[in-house]
């Protein structure tokens, strides 16, 4: 399974239906999330985990 699907099924296991993909970008709430793999080896880990990007507004240092 893609880490795609991984991250969708993740999300759509939490009950959250409000959510789009940008290319491989999880997009939810407004919010932009990176898919990562992930081997940390808990019992109950899905092997995928969303790092939350900083808003591109956030990025702009004045
Ligand atoms: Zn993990």
């Amino acid at each position: 399974m893609s880490l795609k699907a991984r991250a969708r099924e993740k999300v759509e296991r939490a009950g959250i239906s409000n959510y789009s993909f940008d290319q491989d970008v999880l997009v939810m709430c407004g919010n932009r999330y990176t898919v990562e793999s992930c081997d940390c080896g808990e019992p109950d880990c899905d092997g995928v985990r969303l790092l939350k990007d900083a808003p591109v507004a956030g990025r702009v240092l004045q």
